[in-house]
């Protein structure tokens, strides 16, 4: 007998239907010489009704005091039924327990810290399985958009000699006596991939040693860096824009019921889906805060108050642009026409998840930048490779990095980005 998906059994063509399912137990309970239990699988939770008049009293009794999550397979006829949960139930003609669960450590009305040490056990849950979907979805549909628009995908190196992103979040490894840190994006080797595919793409590990627990930052994360050779800020703002907007549309067509059930406003995510995103200067969104009672001033970084603020004047994602020099890295294009501010921008999430990707125009002029390093306080000895891209054919480039956890957060409208990871890393945590 061939075995069913808990989903595909649930539906009126198959009332009647003689069928196998398997999964684990989610919920039980027994009534009169009845054993009523719920079986989860990745697809869904049926409930099996086992009659001791058929199958004996002794399995309805081993059922009354079974553990949750005991492994389980069960044969018999599916029917519908409105009490049960989705509609409907199979009468069980066999059952049988494989695997046995003793005193399962979740019982529901744990705390976080508690849940958290429990993580391999916790993410069982049938909402954890949604938000997996929705991520899955999140990463299926950005890598079919650069597929079908002519990037390569390559993988640089997570095991890295040199800072990306600034000191203060590296994590320095030992690397065979030698001192080395784990990427913190993957951009610095994808500038020398583009002269030789030109568009390219990654989607990697990169980490940051975040001093401060928040909502949005994690110590280890995915990274997707688009980076193109001959590409404007502007030709990558629009790479960026039809990037989430074509993530934004999958998902509101494959992940729809999962969405729901999470408790996602779908009106509210549907203006995403629709490019283009609208796009404010810095000097705007310095103006905005003020006006709004901000304490801000030219020259100070947004962070995620400023952003939350900055979000409520949007109904879909944003482009903040035209940032400040000294607030970003050593790496961005400074602005031809202003050189106080350079080529950078962020894309805003809206309804208050504030920044998802960060991307710009790099500095192409090897002076320019090796005077920026330098400002910068970074050795140029360090970057010797990467000024050497500068040196033989040189060309304009740009590029972004996306969240992959920042984008799922927003689009499955969670509150902690820890919930987009099945074992999530932050400060203070890195068992089980
Ligand atoms: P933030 O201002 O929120 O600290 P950032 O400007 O330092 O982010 P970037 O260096 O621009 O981040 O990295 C590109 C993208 O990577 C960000 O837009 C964000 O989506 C994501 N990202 C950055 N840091 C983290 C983190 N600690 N955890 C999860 N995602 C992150
Ligand atoms: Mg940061
Ligand atoms: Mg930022
Ligand atoms: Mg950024």
């Amino acid at each position: 007998m061939e075995y069913r998906s808990i989903a595909d059994v649930m539906n009126k063509d198959m009332i009647g239907a003689h069928v196998c399912i398997r999964g684990w137990i989610y919920r039980r309970s027994v009534v009169g010489g009845k054993a009523f239990i719920r079986v989860r699988d990745s697809s869904g939770v049926i409930q099996v009704v086992v009659d001791s008049g058929r199958l004996g009293e002794e399995l309805v009794n081993e059922l009354k005091n079974i553990g949750l999550e005991a492994s389980v397979m069960a044969c018999g006829t599916v029917r519908e039924e409105p009490r049960a949960p989705g509609g409907y139930e199979l009468e069980a003609e066999s059952f049988k327990i494989t695997g046995y669960s003793r005193d399962f450590p979740i019982k529901g009305g744990e705390g976080l810290e508690y849940l958290l040490d429990n993580r391999h056990l916790w993410i069982r849950s049938p909402r954890f399985a949604k938000i997996l979907k929705v991520k899955h979805t999140v990463l299926e549909a950005g890598r079919e958009y650069f597929t079908s628009n002519g990037w390569w995908e390559v993988n640089p190196p997570i095991l890295t000699a040199s800072a990306c992103e600034g000191g203060a979040t590296l994590f320095p490894v030992d690397y065979f006596g030698q001192k080395a840190y784990l990427s913190q994006s993957a951009q610095l080797y994808l500038e020398a991939l583009i002269y030789v595919l030109e568009k390219v793409w990654s989607l990697t590990p990169s980490f940051r040693a975040e001093r401060s627990r928040t909502r949005r930052h994690l110590a280890e994360y995915w990274h997707l860096e688009p980076e193109a050779a001959w590409y404007t800020m502007e030709d990558m703002m629009r790479v960026a824009e039809e990037l989430v907007s074509h993530i934004v549309r999958r998902v509101l067509e494959e992940r729809r019921g999962d969405l729901i059930d999470l408790g996602r406003n779908i009106e509210r995510l549907k203006p995403a889906a629709e490019p283009p995103y609208p796009r404010i200067r810095y000097d705007e969104a310095v103006e905005i805060l003020q006006k709004k009672g901000v304490n801000i001033k030219w020259g100070d970084d947004l962070g995620a108050d400023e952003e939350r603020i900055l979000t409520m004047e949007f109904e879909k994602p944003f482009f903040v642009t035209h940032f400040p020099r000294q607030i970003k890295s050593f790496y961005m294009k400074v602005d031809p026409s202003n050189p106080n501010v350079v080529l950078g921008f962020d894309l805003l999430a809206p309804e208050g998840y504030g920044e998802i990707i960060g991307g710009g125009e790099r500095e192409d002029n090897y002076d320019v930048l090796y005077q920026k390093i330098v400002e910068q306080g970074l050795n140029p000895d360090d970057y010797k490779w990467y000024l050497d891209l500068r040196r033989y054919g040189s060309v304009p480039h740009s590029g972004f990095g996306l969240g992959v956890e920042r984008a799922t957060m927003w689009i499955a409208g969670l509150d902690h980005i820890r919930d987009t990871l099945p074992f999530p890393r932050f400060r203070g945590r890195i068992y089980p």
